[in-house]
Formats: structure tokens, sequence, C-alpha cells
């Protein structure tokens, strides 16, 4: 479903993904780990062409992404990014719908209460705005509107970052539950081993730029992986 072919991406001196080749097949649930600045986010960013490759090509669904018009690529990727949040002056039901209607082709109201159900809110919650919900809800709608468009892929950088335990371990399987429910491919970021091993078929750790340890779960907690994968199977939550 995605696929990276010796794929390099530099700022100034520094290549921030530096030779990466990785194959995601359909159906795939894969968690993309490693320290801060190894390389994550540029890696998922060419996806959608929020980042372009210095060398290498990005091939989503056998085609090439810079062959592939933004918006038509952005309609079958679901990001949920690591920093930017809900439009603050829109209310749920209208950031749910963004993407969509810019689109011109807007959501009608049954959908949307659809999409907050999948994600696990009330469909009283679509008339709130975003500085009235937990974080957590916020969370939920950022994935409703990753999945408004219909993907077929979903990519999620640091999406439960800033949520207690409980609520990230609850929003975690939700997401694995609608990965299996809706035939997605997803690719989740995140700092935190143990929802990797959780929620993955398969873990990649990053580390400056590279992938060092490409691994089932079953394989990282049999000590596999190498040193890289091995110290971050180790630390405690
Ligand atoms: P984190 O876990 O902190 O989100 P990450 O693994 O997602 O980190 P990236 O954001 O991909 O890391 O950054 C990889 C490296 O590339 C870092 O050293 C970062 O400073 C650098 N970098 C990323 N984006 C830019 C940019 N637009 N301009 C300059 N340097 C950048
Ligand atoms: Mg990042």
């Amino acid at each position: 479903m995605i696929s990276y072919e010796n794929v390099t991406r530099r700022f100034g001196a520094l290549a921030a993904v530096d030779r990466v080749s990785l194959a995601v097949p359909a159906g795939q649930f894969v968690a993309l780990v490693g320290a801060s600045g190894s390389g994550k986010s540029t890696l998922l960013g060419m996806a959608n062409r929020l980042v372009e490759p210095d060398e290498g090509r990005v091939l989503v669904a056998g085609e090439d992404v810079r062959g592939q018009p933004v918006a038509a690529l952005r309609r079958r990727i679901g990001y949920v990014f690591q920093s930017i949040g809900l439009f603050p002056h829109m209310n749920v039901a209208a950031n749910v719908g963004i993407g969509p209607k810019v689109a011109g082709e807007p959501l009608p109201d049954g959908r949307i209460a659809d999409l907050l159900d999948l994600v696990g809110l009330e469909p009283g919650h679509a008339g709130r705005m975003p500085d009235e919900l937990s974080g957590g809800q916020r969370q939920r709608v950022a994935v409703a509107r990753a999945l408004a468009a219909g993907p077929e892929l979903l990519l999620l950088d640091e999406a439960f970052g800033a949520l207690d335990p409980v609520t990230r371990d609850a929003l975690g399987k939700r997401v694995r539950a609608l990965h299996e429910r809706l035939g997605l491919t997803t690719v989740l970021v995140t700092h935190d081993m143990a929802e990797a091993l959780l929620l993955a078929d398969r873990v990649l750790v990053m580390e400056a730029g590279r992938i060092v340890a490409d691994e089932p779960p079953g394989a990282l907690l049999g000590g596999a992986g190498g040193p890289a994968a091995q110290a971050l199977v180790a630390v405690p939550r």
C-alpha cells in the first residue's frame, strides 16, 4: 500500500531520512518508534507530500506520489498530525467535515454522526467547540477528521502524545479496531514501545534517519532487533 525506495531527505547537512527502503502491504498495522529527531515525522510526511524526498521514490498504492495531485493523494490518506490540532473557531462537526467540504463534496450530517460514533463520541458532541472538549475527546475528533474522506491509508503522528495512560490505551485500541473494521493500512508513530508492541503487527525502529529494526512484536519481546530496539523494549512506561 505504501512503499519507500531508497528515500533520502536532507535539511542542510543533516539527512533526516537516510536511504530508507520500506514496504507496508495493504492491511498491515505498523508502528514507527524512535528517539526525538530520528526522522519519524519526516518519513511519514513524505507519504502525502508535506515533505518531498531529495532522492528515491515514495509510492502509494503502487504509484509514485510525485505524479499524484496533492488533493487526490490526501483523500486516500488520513493523517493525524503531531502538532496541528483542531481549528479552534469551528465546532466538532465542521472540523470533522473540513476536508470533504474543501474538496467540494461536503458530508451529510448523518455521515458526521457516523464518524463520531466510529471514534466513540456521542452525537451531542457535534456542536461543541474544541475548547469544550477534553484532550482525549479532541484526539478522537482528529481521528474522525482523518477518516472523513474514506482513506485507505491512516497515518498517525504521535496522535495520542499528551494523553493520560488510560485514555491513551483506550484510544489506541479503538484505532486498532477501526483499522480492522475499515480495512485500513495504518502507520502509527509513537515514542511508546509498549504501545507499539500492543497495537502493531510490525514495529520499525528509527535511529538517525535509518530504520535499524523491523520486527513483529513477538520477536522484539523475544530479544530480536539489535541493541537500539532492545534499549526501547527495556524502557518502562
Ligand atoms: P519527534 O519524535 O521529536 O517528533 P521525529 O523523529 O519526528 O522527532 P523529525 O521531525 O522527522 O523527527 O526530524 C528529523 C530531523 O530533521 C531533526 O533533526 C529535525 O530537527 C530535522 N528537521 C525536520 N524538519 C525540518 C525542517 N523543516 N527544517 C530543518 N530541519 C528539520
Ligand atoms: Mg515527529
